[in-house]
């Protein structure tokens, strides 16, 4: 059985129990004897990452504008080579060959009622020197947006979710043959310009809603925090919820003779040109519109009347861009693992920015550098981890996953047999430690959390986030939870960094790591994401980015120590248990509710409550989804659950008397088991419609784009309504969870022979 919280106050007991005779380890997956060194190879460990190297790599590597392809994108890779074989590490570039669209020409202008252009520019801010590197800087666009120039109406479009369009049709509003300007948030870019596609717009501008991080929320840089008048949001635009990495070469590594489509065929490439604006730029635009009011919810923070048009307003987009390929340099050390080398463990944060991203990567990454710094460090003073261990630095991240997709793709073969687990980050800030991925993982990222101190309150930065997650219970039940469930749950990954091709696409348990919640903003993807913002608002004293270190390092090391692989599935058993409940419900809300609005049709509720001045057209009958058995999923998930129950009790037993059991040499099978155990979550032709997703439990939405979809099969075909779909989703899915049951047996056999 596994100890529940071991907060900090229990530390000193535990410690007493193991100068004593101890009868069980405390630590997963290692022997008593192992246990005690690995904690004393830790304690060195966590003593060596500093906040002044931290600040000092962060000002080196975010000096000037280094995106993809840019000379200094180069220049940091080489660095970062450098300073992994100045650690004494062995490491390499990687390099592949990727289509990475840049900016040629960009129009966005005001036609009729009124003439206005668009600046299209962010201006320097005095006292941050950075922020004037104009030559370098890449302007203000969306990558992989489609080559466009047209004239149509301009309509407002909320966030450009599927809602809003089904609210626009009750409005009697068609963005049929319209230019659409939608704002920031509420979903990932790239599905912006997709559902104005699929509605027939022909164009798309993004802008940045004063009220979602702009003046509404604070004050705005350089005086505070918060998107200033011209700040502009870059970002990729590429359909990523299809697949993530080079669009020329899905499912195979963009080596320089890959086999690459045209550009003409590639499929994650916009169907309609977009482009990114200031709401400086946007204010003219959104003041010229006019018919209808703009819904209550969806009037942002500017000083106007938000209506939705279909115009007077009429805008022109041109977008060009140069569609060159261009190189990509992963950054790749290995310490190879002492008795399993053929087991890796893989860390990786990306290195790549829109411009010189001191948050935005560079705040997850200068951790990463000091936990490299100190195993080579540890490694003189003769730690020798079992597994390997591979630290990785990113390109193209910002593109889409570039630089980890190509890697994964490249690397398939080996990574199936050999991945252990991947953890990544993506930036890091000041608060609340947030752990999301793999529930296999769950218990074990818990028990790392117990035992890094919060830089600010010197709890434990796992009591700190209970103690959150307690404030933030919105209801007594989850008040309990909160308070009594040995783990704090982990969030499940959708995608929005590399931890994609990993989990989603291989089946390697994975874990994304970070700290924030205190270091709010509204520099992403702008110039002002520097050296100056980041160190006068966010982490400041780089104390969280030395947490990040020590979180992330004491895990690798952790994973790459045990004898045995300190996976456990009665979580994840758990979990998948509340999300199958979730589409159950999901699909008897569906019915509940196309039964009742159905109904209020037939009864004239529609027409009779419309205001007569206002043009509204009611919403048409649909049919009543027809009922789905889900007994097959339940009966799956009762031997999931079983099978759970049977690994742990065998743990217990592996694990009784010192654990000496674990050392025994049997223990290399029981791994090589364990690591097929999220493989197994996996189905070779993946989802509908996007086969390179090939996670059964976790994945990206398809009209959410980061927000994820969990048993996405099935969810997406009940909302879809897609009911032949959904029947066969469901089947897929006990298919998924007997494979996974089978998996998990098998290891639980493997664990039985270390007690015979
Ligand atoms: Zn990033």
């Amino acid at each position: 059985m596994r100890p529940t919280a071991r907060p900090l106050a229990a530390v000193a007991l535990g410690l007493l129990l193991l100068a004593t005779a101890p009868s069980s380890t405390d630590l997963r997956g290692f022997t008593a004897e192992s246990a005690k060194a690995e904690r004393e190879w830790e304690a060195k460990f966590r003593a060596i990452p500093s906040p002044d190297s931290l600040r000092e790599y962060m000002r080196r590597l975010s000096a000037r504008p280094h995106h993809l392809g840019s000379p200094y994108d180069k220049a940091n890779a080489e660095w970062i080579l450098a300073k992994f074989k100045s650690f004494g590490l062995d490491a390499q570039i990687e390099q592949f060959d990727v289509l990475f669209p840049t900016p040629k020409e960009r129009v966005v202008e005001l036609v009729a009622p009124t003439r206005f252009v668009a600046k299209l520019q962010e201006p320097p801010v005095p006292g941050d020197p950075t922020s004037s590197q104009q030559v370098e800087q890449l302007p203000t666009y969306n990558a992989y947006s489609v080559d466009g120039d047209l004239t149509a109406p301009l309509v407002y479009v909320n966030y450009g979710v599927p809602a809003d369009y089904e609210r626009l049709e009750r409005m009697g509003v068609s963005v049929k043959g319209a230019i659409v300007i939608a704002r920031y948030f509420g979903s990932w870019r790239g599905i912006k310009p997709k559902v104005a596609a699929e509605h027939g717009a022909v164009g798309c501008i993004i802008y940045s809603d004063p009220k979602d991080d702009g003046y509404t929320q604070g004050d705005v840089y350089p005086q505070g925090p918060w998107r200033p008048k011209d700040g502009v949001q870059r970002g990729s635009v590429m359909d990523m919820p299809v697949h993530p990495g080079d669009p020329l070469t899905p499912g195979v590594g963009a080596t320089r003779d890959a086999k690459r489509l045209a550009i003409g065929d590639a499929q994650t490439i916009t169907k309609i040109p977009v482009l990114p604006i200031s709401y400086g730029d946007a204010q003219p635009l959104l003041a010229a519109l006019a018919g209808p009011v703009a819904p209550e919810p969806w009037r942002g923070g500017l000083g106007i009347t938000y209506h939705v048009g279909p115009g007077p307003a009429k805008v022109h987009l041109r977008v060009k861009a140069d569609w060159s390929v261009k190189p990509l340099y992963d950054v790749i050390a290995r310490i190879p693992g002492s008795t399993a080398p053929d087991e890796w463990v893989i860390r990786g944060n990306h290195h790549d920015a829109w411009v010189n991203g001191a948050e935005d990567p560079i705040s997850g990454l200068v951790p990463l550098l000091e936990e490299a710094r100190a195993y080579g460090q540890l490694l003189k003073q003769g730690w020798r981890p079992r597994r390997t261990i591979i630290y990785a630095a990113w390109d193209g991240e910002e593109q889409g996953l570039l630089g980890s997709t190509e890697w994964v793709e490249a690397h398939a073969d080996e990574l199936v047999t050999k991945a252990v687990a991947y953890l990544n980050t993506d930036t890091n800030g000041r608060g609340y430690l947030f752990m999301a991925g793999s529930h296999s993982l769950e218990s074990f990222i818990n028990d790392v959390a117990r035992e890094i101190e919060d830089p600010q309150t010197k709890l434990s930065v796992w009591k700190r986030r209970q103690l959150r997650a307690i404030a933030d219970a919105d209801s007594a039940a989850a008040r309990q939870e909160a308070r009594e469930r040995a783990n704090l749950r982990i969030g499940a990954l959708g995608s929005g960094s590399d931890y994609t091709p990993f989990l989603q696409h291989a089946g390697i348990a994975s874990l994304n790591l970070g700290y924030g919640g205190e270091d709010d903003g509204g520099i992403y993807h702008s110039i002002y994401d520097d050296f100056k913002w980041y160190t006068t608002f966010d982490d400041t004293s780089f104390v969280y980015g030395r947490a990040l270190a020590r979180t992330v390092g004491t895990a690798v090391m952790r994973l790459a120590g045990a004898e045995v692989l300190p996976y456990e599935f009665n979580g994840l058993a758990e979990t998948v248990g509340r999300y199958v409940k979730e589409v159950e419900k999901l699909h008897t809300d569906k019915q509940d509710d196309t039964r009742e609005r159905n109904r209020q049709i037939d009864e004239g509720v529609f027409t009779a409550t419309a205001d007569p001045r206002v043009t509204f057209v009611p919403p048409p009958k649909e049919d009543v989804p027809a009922s789905l058995n889900f007994a097959p999923v339940d009966a799956a998930l009762a031997a999931l659950t079983r099978a759970a129950d049977r690994y742990e009790t065998a743990f217990a037993k592996a694990q009784a008397n010192g654990g000496a059991a674990l050392a025994r040499p049997e223990a290399a099978a029981l791994n090589a088991a364990l690591l097929q155990t999220e493989r197994a979550l996996t189905s070779r032709d993946g989802l509908p419609r996007r086969p390179w997703y090939r996670h059964q439990i976790y994945a990206p939405g398809f009209y959410t784009g980061y927000g994820v979809k969990t048993l996405p099969g099935v969810r997406e075909a009940i909302e879809q309504r897609h009911w032949k779909e959904a029947d066969e989703q469901i089947s897929r899915l006990a298919q998924t969870l007997a494979a996974e049951t089978d998996a998990i047996n098998r290891a639980a056999e493997q664990m039985d022979k270390l007690t015979p």
